[in-house]
Order: structure tokens, then C-alpha cells, then sequence
């Protein structure tokens, strides 16, 4: 009997899985498999509203697999070691993955390979199950990646996109290959109280929901604040549980302004991937230096207490820190305000605020979030790097009715807009009334030191 191992790791689900549908091609029974892998928890990744998700999503796949004739296999420890010992159990000759675009999982896959390799087994790595649009398959003619987003998207909507993988409809598992337990998400303690769930299943029914309620209404209100309006399927992106190959090829056949703007925002994602892929030290050193002397944990330790907690007297960055504690996830205009707030206005590092992210968002991805901050600071590849997003300014615009304040800052939820968004400019009495802070710092003070942050070097 031939087997082949499916090793799984950001590409939880059954539907458009390349690796899974290969193996199925060569071999009478596969391993579905996944490894708890230990460098993951000792690099700080595995956090617990993404723990408690990636439960979920375990859950949902054993039991797609389970109706299909198979189960998952799932074990803990250094991943190399463990596909090694499964390929010896199950004496399988191929081990199927998909392509990871970091610095973490190139290492991982050279390990893993050299280590296959060395017991005479090969390793197959898929491209297009992560991303739709793969690092390095579109690239400028004078460098390896693309460093701006506008002539990439050009490229990449020209490029065709690979024909869609069906389920599987059986899957058989040898007998004799054992794992663990499953985890289970009530084991996780720490979880925002909001989280939603995970899983393929879940995932699914948010595409189907969305396509009904939401796409052809994506262009004009994904930056109201208020009306929560956008997919919300960055967690299932991140961890796979969709395919992005499948969201494009759904949305380009649906057509329409709102699906051509979630087209183009995916292409965000693919984006930043292929910087990262090229420039992996971008997760951690700015991508082009602007010279900055940001402040740090010992310079503005209160400010970036304040920002992280939620109370830094500006309504609409409390109200979405907040969100974010409570849901582990916050809009796309939500985190951009933050983030200029953080690394502009209070001229902080951006890493203080991407290392926060990371520890709350479900979706929380070294390219996406990494680049995006980096992207907000004037670090990464924003060809205006020096652009500041006044938070009363986007408020008023974004929040105009004061509706997503009022949700997450219940100390301001008697106040109409746009008075609560400047509540320090309310009658003495009314304002001291409100047990709400005042502004951690003047937003011309906050302009004027990053203005001469910036200009000192230059
Ligand atoms: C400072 C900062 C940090 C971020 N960190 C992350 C992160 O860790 N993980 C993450 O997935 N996204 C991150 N983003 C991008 C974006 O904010 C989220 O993808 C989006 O808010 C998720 O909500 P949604 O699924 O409703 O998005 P929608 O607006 O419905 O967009 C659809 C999909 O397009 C992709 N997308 C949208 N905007 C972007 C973008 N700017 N960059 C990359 N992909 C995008 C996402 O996969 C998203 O699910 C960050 C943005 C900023 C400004």
C-alpha cells in the first residue's frame, strides 16, 4: 500500500487543498497530520485567542475527516522529529505541504526536507495554498519583489489563477498510526470573551453570509466603523480555513465594485507576503529607515500603557484598543488610527505596537501585521511616509454618528456625536462628569515632535 503524509499548517480545510488532493493522486491512504509544533510556542506565537481558535479549526477538520472515512492525526513536539517518526510509522514514501513565506517556515521546510531527504523520502511543497499569487511569481524587471503596491496589483490581476482543487470525498488513514488527544479550546485561559469560533465549517458559512449580505456593499462602507461591514475572514485566511484562491475566483465571477475592492485587498495580503518572502529581517528591522529615535517602553512607558489599555482620551483609539481586547480582532480603519496613533502621534516604536497586536489578534500574521505597521510608521513601502492620521478628523469621518464609540467606550455612551468625540472640549461640569481620561498628550504637540523626528536626520 503506498501512503503519503499531508503535513498541515496555515491550510486547515478539505475544500481547494493542492497538497491534500496531490497525495490523494499517488497514494491509497494518506496522514492527515499536524504538529503542535514546539519552536512556535517558544518564539511567543502561539497566544491564546489563536490557540483557542486553532483548537476550533483542529476540531472542525477531524470531524470533515471523520465523515470522509479518515481522522486527524495530531502530535506535539519539534515538527522535523515528528513527520520523521509518522513517515516511519506509516512507512509513507511522500510528505505533502504548503509553502510558508517567512523567515520560520523557509527554515522549517529546508529542516524538514534535509531530514526527509536523509531516509531516502521526498517532500513536496504547494505554492498556491496560502496565497493565490505566490512570492516571486510576479516581479518588477529590476528587483526580486515588488516594493509598491499599485504597479504590483497591476501585475498580479493580470495573473491567471489556478483552476480550484475539489474536496475530497474519502480519505483512508492507516490504522496503526496513532497521535494525541486533540486540545480543546475551553483548556485555553486568556481568550478574549468575543473570539469567534474557528473552523472550516465556520468559515464557510461567513463566505456564504457575506456573498448575501455584505460583498456588493464592500467599496462604500468597509471604513464605517459603526457598521461593521467587512468580511471578517482574516482568521480563516490566516489559518487557512479558506482559500484565497477560492475567495478570488468567487468574487471575480460575482464582479461588481464591492467584489473588484475586496479583490483588490486581498491582493494586499499577497503583497506583503512577497515582501517578507524577499526581505525577511522586515518582520523585525524597518524595511527602509527613516532614521527615527522612537520612544520605547522606558521613554513612554505610561503613553503606551494608556494606548494599550484603551485610555488615552481619544474616544475612537480607546474604543477600538478595547475592541480589540474583547473580540481579538479590530477593521482595517480601526487598526490603521491606532497605529498612526501609536507610531506618530505618540512617536513610539512600531514594533511595541506590532509585538501588542500579535499577542491579541486571531488573525495576528508576521507579513500582514508586521508590514502593515510597518507600512503605517513610514518604514514600509506607504510611498508617503510621513502622513499622519488625526484621530478626531478620521473619527468624525469614519464614526460620524458616534455609534462605534458609544459600543466599546460605555463612559461616553450618553454623549452625542460629534461632541464625544472631543469630549475635553465639553462644558467643565459635563466633562467633569465623565470618568474618562483627558488626552495623554495635545494632537499639535504629538505633529510638531514627529515632524522634527523626522526632518532631524534627513
Ligand atoms: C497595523 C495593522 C496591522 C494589521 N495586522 C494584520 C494581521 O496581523 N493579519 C491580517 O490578516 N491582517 C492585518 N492587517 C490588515 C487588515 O487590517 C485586516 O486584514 C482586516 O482588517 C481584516 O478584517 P476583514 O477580514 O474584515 O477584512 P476585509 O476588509 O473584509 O478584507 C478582506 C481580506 O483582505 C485582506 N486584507 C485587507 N486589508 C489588508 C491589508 N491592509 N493588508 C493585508 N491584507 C489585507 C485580509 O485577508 C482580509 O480578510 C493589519 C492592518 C494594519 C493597518
Amino acid at each position: 500500500m503506498r501512503v503519503s503524509v499531508v503535513l498541515l499548517t496555515s491550510d486547515l480545510r478539505l475544500h481547494d487543498h493542492p497538497p491534500l488532493c496531490a497525495a490523494l493522486e499517488t497514494a491509497d491512504a494518506v496522514v492527515p497530520l499536524f504538529v503542535m509544533d514546539r519552536a512556535v510556542e517558544a518564539a511567543g506565537f502561539a497566544v491564546p485567542n489563536r490557540r483557542a481558535f486553532l483548537a476550533d479549526c483542529l476540531a472542525d477538520l477531524d470531524a470533515a475527516l471523520r465523515q470522509r472515512g479518515g481522522r486527524l492525526v495530531m502530535r506535539s513536539g519539534d515538527l522535523v522529529e515528528e513527520v520523521c517518526r509518522t513517515v516511519a510509522q506509516a512507512n509513507a514514501d511522500e510528505v505533502h505541504m504548503s509553502a510558508g513565506y517567512s523567515l520560520f517556515a523557509a527554515r522549517r521546510e529546508d529542516r524538514l526536507r534535509r531530514a526527509l531527504e536523509a531516509v531516502g523520502r521526498r517532500l513536496f511543497v504547494h505554492d498556491t495554498v496560502t496565497v493565490a499569487v505566490p512570492p516571486g511569481t510576479v516581479t518588477p524587471a529590476s528587483s526580486d519583489h515588488f516594493a509598491v503596491f499599485t504597479p504590483y496589483y497591476r501585475r498580479w490581476a493580470q495573473h491567471p489563477l489556478r483552476p480550484l482543487a475539489a474536496a475530497p470525498r474519502r480519505i483512508r488513514v492507516p490504522n496503526h498510526v496513532g497521535g494525541e488527544p486533540l486540545p480543546a479550546r475551553s483548556d485555553v485561559t486568556g481568550v478574549s470573551p468575543g473570539l469567534p469560533a474557528g473552523g472550516e465549517t465556520e468559515g464557510r458559512k461567513r463566505v456564504a453570509t457575506y456573498w448575501r449580505r455584505g460583498l456588493d456593499a464592500y467599496e462604500d462602507t468597509r471604513d464605517d466603523l459603526a457598521a461593521d461591514s467587512t468580511s471578517r475572514l482574516s482568521c480563516h485566511l490566516h489559518f487557512g480555513t479558506l482559500s484565497p484562491v477560492e475567495l478570488l475566483h468567487r468574487a471575480r465571477r460575482r464582479g461588481g465594485p464591492g467584489a473588484d475592492a475586496f479583490v483588490r485587498q486581498l491582493a494586499w495580503r499577497d503583497f506583503h507576503h512577497q515582501v517578507l518572502a524577499a526581505r525577511p529581517e522586515a518582520a523585525h528591522a524597518d524595511y527602509r529607515t527613516r532614521n527615527d529615535h522612537w520612544r520605547t517602553e522606558h521613554t513612554a512607558r505610561a503613553d503606551i500603557e494608556a494606548w494599550r489599555q484603551g485610555r488615552t482620551g481619544y474616544p475612537v483609539i480607546d474604543a477600538a484598543m478595547r475592541q480589540l481586547r474583547y473580540e481579538g480582532w479590530m477593521p482595517n480603519r480601526a487598526r490603521l488610527l491606532t497605529a498612526s496613533f501609536l507610531t506618530k502621534t505618540l512617536y513610539v516604536d512600531w514594533r511595541i505596537g506590532a509585538a501588542h497586536f500579535l499577542h491579541w489578534l486571531v488573525d495576528g500574521d508576521v507579513a500582514d501585521n508586521q508590514l502593515n505597521w510597518q507600512w503605517v510608521a513610514g518604514t514600509g513601502t506607504d510611498t508617503r511616509p510621513n502622513r499622519v492620521l488625526n484621530p478626531v478628523a478620521q473619527a468624525k469621518r469614519y464614526d460620524p454618528d458616534g455609534g462605534y464609540v458609544r459600543r466599546w467606550v460605555p463612559e461616553l455612551a450618553g454623549l452625542a456625536a460629534p461632541a464625544l468625540h472631543e469630549p475635553w472640549k465639553l462644558p467643565a461640569p459635563d466633562r467633569a462628569a465623565l470618568d474618562y481620561p483627558d488626552p495623554v498628550i495635545a494632537l499639535p504637540d504629538g505633529l510638531d515632535r514627529f515632524r522634527r523626528a523626522r526632518d532631524r536626520d534627513h
